[in-house]
């Protein structure tokens, strides 16, 4: 279906914060929304029975990853850590070619568009094969053939941690020096006319870039308006490295905080053991929180300590399971066990409004403060006149909608439904569900 230069009349749409009932939505032929509610284009298109919410944007993915589903080893003794997952990513990375990358990508954004999710952050550190910089065209070139919007986080990562250990051989598909990285940048960025792509930075974590120079990629990014991630605080053994190399008892973020000038383009990504205090401040200054709830569930790292104020979103992080409905159930659910186990410390009552986690403002998290994130506020995120027509459809007809009505609808799909219930995604007016 191709709603490009046609009005599109449906049921129930999710607006400005809330449910309309019987919207129109004309698109122009570039995809973008022209007019809601006023008729302007002759041809029609129906969809009478379906809820229609903007496109999910998925703020930190690694694609690749996905192809490491079904080696989980959870509950086997070799599954102890993180770290253990990471060698057996490395083992999948140390056969990387142009053409693997691209088909591993490929998959992994078409089972995202299933999924509803319309854009994607998608934070590539894996660069050299043949050629140094040979891969990061693949990415891109997998995104546009697939139908996502995709704002390549290219990652910078120098290092195979604080005190400059020696490199695993599979790390040197990673590593350049930061004056290699931008060069090569500046060639990415000249080169990309498509559309749907954007091009971003990220900083890898602070055990693979230094301090000086995560500071220089932030100015960097901020004078270019464009977003800058980084890999924050996963594992506790991140803060001990860097505590035991500089020699004082500060971690990441407080060194990120003390150095820089947060702002709306920066977004650390898991935050899983950043103080809750360090929260408090990000959300002062409108910086960005992506987590990454199915993920860090599946690794075992944590339930991030997050506050009302705090702008997130969310992604898919290791792609083991693509289903964004069920990345916001479970920055719900987690948040109400951790709160749990506090309370229950304090042999308080348990709490099921925990930091604002309403379906509603979980839905917000998913779109508008996910493009935030990605600095495409002004082109997707929410169906406004000027965006990108990027939207999800749901069919009511499922027996999982049965006796939802406009004010119990957005409940009723975030806490319920799942991928089964997506009948259209468009991205930029044209539906790329396959
Ligand atoms: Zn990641």
């Amino acid at each position: 279906m191709n709603i490009r230069g046609k009005t599109l009349h449906v049921k129930y749409a999710w607006i400005d914060g809330k449910i309309e009932e019987n919207v129109s939505i004309s698109v122009d032929e570039s995809g973008k929304i022209v007019e809601i509610n006023k008729k302007v284009f002759e041809d029609n298109v129906h969809l009478s029975n379906h809820l229609l919410v903007p496109g999910f944007v998925n703020t930190h993915s690694h694609a690749f990853h996905r192809h490491l589903r079904g080696k989980s080893e959870i509950g086997k003794s070799a599954a102890d850590t993180f770290w253990k997952w990471r060698d057996n990513m490395y083992g999948l990375v140390a056969e990387v070619t142009k053409e693997k990358i691209y088909q591993y990508c490929l998959s992994t954004f078409k089972e995202m568009i299933n999924a509803g999710i319309t854009t994607v952050g998608e934070f590539h550190y894996v660069h050299h094969s043949e050629q140094k910089f040979d891969l990061d065209q693949s990415v891109i070139q997998a995104a546009i053939d697939s139908g996502i919007r995709i704002v390549l986080l290219q990652t910078l990562y120098e290092r195979a941690g604080f005190d400059n250990p020696a490199v695993h051989p599979v790390q040197e598909r990673f590593i350049s020096s930061y004056e290699d990285f931008i060069e090569n940048l500046e060639i990415l960025r000249k080169r990309q006319e498509h559309p749907r792509v954007q091009i971003g930075v990220a900083a890898h974590s602070a055990r693979a870039v230094p301090f000086e120079n995560i500071k220089r990629l932030f100015e960097f990014a901020n004078g270019e308006k464009i977003p800058f991630h980084i890999h924050l605080e996963e594992q506790p053994k991140e803060i001990l490295d860097c505590q035991k190399w500089i020699g004082q008892k500060q971690g990441p973020s407080d060194i990120l905080l003390s150095q820089m000038q947060l702002n709306e383009y920066f977004t650390a990504v898991h935050a899983t053991f950043t103080p809750a205090n360090n929260m408090l401040q990000f959300s002062k200054l409108g910086a960005n929180v992506s987590i990454c709830p199915c993920t860090e569930g599946y690794l075992g790292d944590g339930i991030p300590r997050i506050n009302e104020n705090l702008k997130i979103s969310f992604g898919t992080d290791c792609n083991n399971r693509i289903c964004f409905l069920e990345e916001m159930r479970w920055a719900c659910f987690s948040q109400q066990i951790l709160h749990f186990l506090v309370l229950y410390l304090q042999m308080l009552n348990n709490s099921r409004s925990v930091c604002g986690l309403s379906p509603e403002k979980l839905l917000q998290c998913a779109t508008i403060d996910g493009a935030r994130a990605l600095s495409l506020s002004s082109t997707t995120g929410s169906l406004e006149i000027g965006k990108y027509f990027d939207a999800v459809s749901f069919s009511l007809d499922s027996p999982l909608f049965a006796n939802s009505f406009a004010d119990t609808l957005i409940d009723s799909l975030v806490l319920s439904a799942g991928n089964r219930e997506i009948s259209h995604v468009f991205v930029a007016g044209v539906d790329r569900k396959t």
